[in-house]
């Protein structure tokens, strides 16, 4: 019986998440859960999964937290605050983690859970992105195990050769290819970009998700951080991994092997398959997706239109300048993102404050935690100041 943690139980990935664990009762035990703010919504969830433990990240909702599984009559404990959740990944409450926080945010109990050596399910690929350095390093530490969720990088890491983080070492694979469904703006101009809305920037085709890694997925951020968590995870140098455009969402990724040999992963695009997979590995369970018949398969690939859509691009210039420069990327990407959503900056503004805070700011090795968090804000108040310069 695995007992699990869900840190973001109330989003898009920890309902999926929960989905799958309601499945099998005989398996799975929610241990605690965990929200931002929503303390009804974090209550509501306790209610249907009966955790040990529920965690409202912001303290001043604590006590309202408490008052809501009153009302049900729960006898879940109640905590709060960034180190309530650090706790919670690494005591004896669980032994699974799932880490499904948007942002830099889930950083803390994302190492938390690797120094601990539980299996960490990583769904929050930010903490890759910011940290790769310190992830591997945690979890060589706590010789537990990361599985993947995020799609592609599940997919690979299903086609690639077991426990694989090292796979440049083996000489045996050529490259990686990560899927991109090119997102809602696929074959777009420059031109027709200019005036898109958050709404039409968080309708994707194929994924229903959080609004963040929505518009992740519009500016094409989503695979450039996609691209820096393939390196971090798998150990493969940046131009041995290749980005190719799929609209249909089918082939999740590709391993290209040296001798010819291309492995892919396909399925729904339904997280729940990930989730299932990395919740039981290395047995397989059902996930509760709907049947694909390969006799209506028609698939396609294109190159990514790498000139319109300049974030990729931004994410690849960040990883091979190395040492924090990716942490840097990723805190004025959230910046910029969020002041998209809020109607503060137009949707090209994305990539320009991108640009301009990484040409502002000269990586820095990535030496420990404190200092990361500390360059993490450096890079948000240079990413704030030039969103109020382009207003
Ligand atoms: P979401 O916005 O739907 O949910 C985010 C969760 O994080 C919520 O439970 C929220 O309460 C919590 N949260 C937000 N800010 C927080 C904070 N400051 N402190 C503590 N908790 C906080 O997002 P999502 O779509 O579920 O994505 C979650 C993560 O999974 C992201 O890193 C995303 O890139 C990744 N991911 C999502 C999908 C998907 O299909 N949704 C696919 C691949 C990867
Ligand atoms: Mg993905």
């Amino acid at each position: 019986m695995r007992s699990i943690a869900i840190f973001g139980a109330t989003g898009s990935i920890g309902g999926s998440a929960l989905d799958v664990i309601a499945r099998h009762p005989d398996r799975f035990r929610v241990s605690v859960l965990s929200a931002h703010r929503n303390v009804e919504a974090l209550a509501a969830l306790c209610a249907r999964h009966r955790p040990e433990l529920a965690i409202v990240a912001d303290p001043e909702r604590e006590g309202a937290l408490a008052s809501a599984l009153e009302e049900y009559d729960l006898p879940t404990r109640v905590a709060s605050g960034p180190f309530a959740l650090e706790q919670a990944a690494s005591d004896a409450t669980c032994d699974t983690v799932i880490a499904a926080i948007v942002g830099a945010a889930g950083l803390c109990s994302t190492l938390a859970a690797a120094r601990a050596g539980k299996r960490l399910l990583l769904a929050n690929k930010e903490s890759a992105v910011m940290a790769g350095p310190l992830l591997r390093s945690a979890l060589a530490e706590g010789n537990g195990e990361l599985i993947p969720v995020d799609s592609e990088h599940n997919a690979l890491f299903q086609c690639l050769p077991p426990r694989c983080n090292d796979v440049d070492a083996r000489g045996e694979v050529r490259r990686l290819w990560l899927t991109a469904s090119g997102g809602p703006f696929r074959g777009r101009t420059r031109g027709q970009l200019a005036g898109v809305t958050p709404e039409q920037a968080c309708a994707h085709p194929k994924w229903r998700m959080g609004r963040k890694i929505s518009v992740d997925s519009a500016t094409l951020m989503n695979k450039g951080l996609e691209v820096i968590e393939a390196h971090v995870l798998f150990g493969v140098a940046e131009p041995a991994i290749e980005v190719v455009v799929h609209p249909q969402s089918t082939v999740h990724s590709l391993v290209e092997y040296v001798d010819g040999s291309f492995l892919a992963q396909l399925g729904q695009p339904d997280m729940r398959t990930a989730l299932a997979h990395a919740l039981a590995w290395p047995e397989r369970i059902e996930a509760g997706v709907a049947l694909l018949d390969p006799r209506t398969l028609s698939l396609q690939f294109e190159p990514p239109d790498a000139a319109t859509f300049r974030c990729l691009a931004l994410a690849r210039q960040a990883l091979r300048a190395g040492g924090d420069a990716p942490a840097l990327l990723n805190a004025a990407n959230e910046e910029a993102v969020a002041a998209f959503l809020e109607g503060r900056l137009p949707f090209l503004g994305i990539e320009q404050v991108i640009e301009s805070a990484l040409n502002e700011l000269p990586p820095q090795p990535v030496v420990d935690v404190g200092s990361l968090v500390e360059r993490d804000l450096t890079a948000r108040r240079v990413a704030a100041r030039i969103i109020r310069d382009i207003r």
